[in-house]
């Protein structure tokens, strides 16, 4: 069967691995003339930026999906758990460390709210058990039907995973301490949306992030795209960059050629769409899509994130890899983004500083930083607004941490939701795709089939599992079984 994907993220990458490696055959699209995605990097001035993902989490999700496709991520990168994972800043020069080993986070806990360590265990005893059923059961299925969830043993841990709880609910019942309450809460933060939205089945996140630890892949995400990138090809998939799928020939309810924005047609048996599902949809006349333009205008979007890659000719001593800046009002904040869209007034912000880990991203001497501050997508994206944000983010990192820069900054680019969209065609400018809220998961996301073409089928992050890397390659995964088992195609490899 030849099979046209569309778009080179690690969903798109993943898909067409798979199938390509039963035996049909794939051509991966990519618009841009680099592949990657979200995930995709540059470099300038000596300096190389990943432009999207800087968490390594779920290792054992990275490593099974390389498994399938025949390999290991050892032969394209080292992991390095980092320690401390992670640093939040609630102050001037006021923060704290998540260190790598569990027990020494317990004993952090204990120190800021006596009893913590304890309640901490039991929180990740049930986080785990999520984490196994959410991400290594459940994530694995298509969601086009409630009856995939009806088998006893499924349906009784969807109970477990107090689905209509949220994850603020479920840290509060167990932690008082405010500063505690923001480190369990932020993973959902970046990802999805406000921590009251959001079920406790997420907080999976919680030990994902804080038990099995934060990694770096050496040389930074780039090293991982690029893996997927040689897997797929070693598993015999085809790669056209510069080509912007810009239609279909449908014929009987299916496609028969993918048509480009340079004139070109390309035939084909079926296509993964693994581009943003809504803009793969707007390639349809309207009588073939899964949903309206309605449909999308009232989707939860993930946020979207202003992010500056800064260059500075010097070293930062005492900056941790990860950095979170959780010095302002967390819920105003977190309203400007959700509630009432706007510019942050006192923003919360993120940095990472891959050079404190890895001395190939920056020249000699110099650290290479990336800040992100969430925002809520289809703002007003203008220079000016950038340029503000950047001078109130610098002065912020300045007096927070205490490290001075503006005079040491060799190079600086912004990127927001105009790149978004242009990009990636990202609906509405959006970063991580739909927010995992409760009407929004599973069989509730966008379908993974569409309904009205045969053989047109959606992957990534704006349909099942979700936002995220690992989800990513777990719904290229899923499309490609998919696929498989609707042509009954599989081969027993
Ligand atoms: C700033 C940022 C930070 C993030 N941080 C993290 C993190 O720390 N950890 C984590 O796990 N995840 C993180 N994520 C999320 C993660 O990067 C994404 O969820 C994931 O990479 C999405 O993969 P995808 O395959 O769904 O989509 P994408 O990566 O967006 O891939 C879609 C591809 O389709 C292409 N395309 C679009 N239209 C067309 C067309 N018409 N023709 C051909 N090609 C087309 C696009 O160019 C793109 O290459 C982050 C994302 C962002 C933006």
């Amino acid at each position: 069967m030849r099979i046209a994907t569309i778009g080179s993220g690690f969903s798109g990458l993943m898909a067409s691995a798979v199938l390509s490696r039963h035996g049909h055959d794939v051509t991966i699209y990519e618009k841009n003339v680099y592949y990657g995605g979200r995930a995709s990097s540059f470099s300038s001035d000596g300096f190389h930026f990943d432009k999207g993902p800087s968490w390594y989490w779920m290792p054992d999700i990275f490593e099974e999906a390389m498994q399938r496709l025949g390999s290991s991520t050892g032969e394209y990168y080292e992991l390095k758990k980092l320690d401390p994972g992670f640093r939040v800043y609630f102050g001037e020069k006021d923060y704290i460390d998540i260190p790598a080993q569990f027990d020494e986070l317990k004993a952090v806990f204990e120190s800021i709210e006596p009893g913590a360590a304890d309640r901490l265990d039991r929180f990740m005893e049930e986080a785990e058990v999520k984490y196994h059923l959410g991400v290594k059961q459940m994530a694995k299925f298509p969601s086009l039907s409630i009856l995939e969830f009806v088998r006893i043993k499924v349906l009784r841990a969807a109970l477990q995973m107090d689905l209509f709880k949220s994850v603020a609910k479920q840290v509060r019942s167990y932690f008082k301490n405010n500063r505690i309450q923001k480190i369990m809460e932020f993973p959902v933060l970046f990802l999805g949306a406000s921590a009251n939205k959001i079920p406790a089945l997420y907080t999976m996140m919680n030990f994902a992030g804080l038990k099995q630890g934060t990694y770096y892949p050496s040389g930074g995400f780039k090293n991982v795209v690029n893996g997927f990138i040689e897997a797929a090809r070693s598993n015999g998939v085809t790669f056209v960059p510069n080509a912007e799928v810009s239609g279909f020939n449908i014929h009987n309810n299916s496609i028969n050629e993918v048509m480009f924005a340079n004139g070109r047609i390309s035939a084909c048996d079926v296509v993964v769409g693994a581009a943003d599902y809504a803009h793969v949809e707007k390639l349809l006349p309207p009588n073939k899509r899964n949903y309206s333009e309605e449909y999308w205008a009232k989707r939860t979007m993930a946020p979207s994130s202003l992010l500056f890659f800064v260059g500075v000719n010097k070293k930062l001593e005492t900056l941790e890899h990860h950095n979170l800046f959780f010095h302002s009002d967390f819920d105003a904040h977190i309203s400007e983004i959700y509630e009432h869209p706007k510019w942050p007034s006192d923003p919360l912000f993120y940095v990472c500083c891959p050079s404190k880990t890895d001395d190939t991203v920056a020249p000699s001497g110099s650290e290479n930083l990336f800040f992100l501050m969430p925002i809520a997508p289809e703002l007003n994206d203008t220079v000016a607004i950038r340029e503000l944000y950047f001078e109130k983010l610098i002065k912020s990192f300045e007096r927070i941490t205490g490290l001075h820069i503006s005079n040491n900054i060799v190079f600086h680019r912004s990127y927001c939701i105009k790149d978004f969209v242009s990009e990636y065609h990202a609906l509405r400018g959006n970063a991580y795709g739909l927010a995992n809220t409760l009407n929004q998961t599973a069989i509730l996301k966008p379908t993974i089939r569409n309904k009205r073409i045969k053989n047109l089928f959606y992957t990534g992050q704006l349909t099942v599992p979700g936002p995220g890397v690992p989800p990513a390659l777990l719904s290229g995964e899923l499309v490609a079984d998919y696929i498989l088992n609707n042509y009954k195609m599989a081969k027993s490899i």
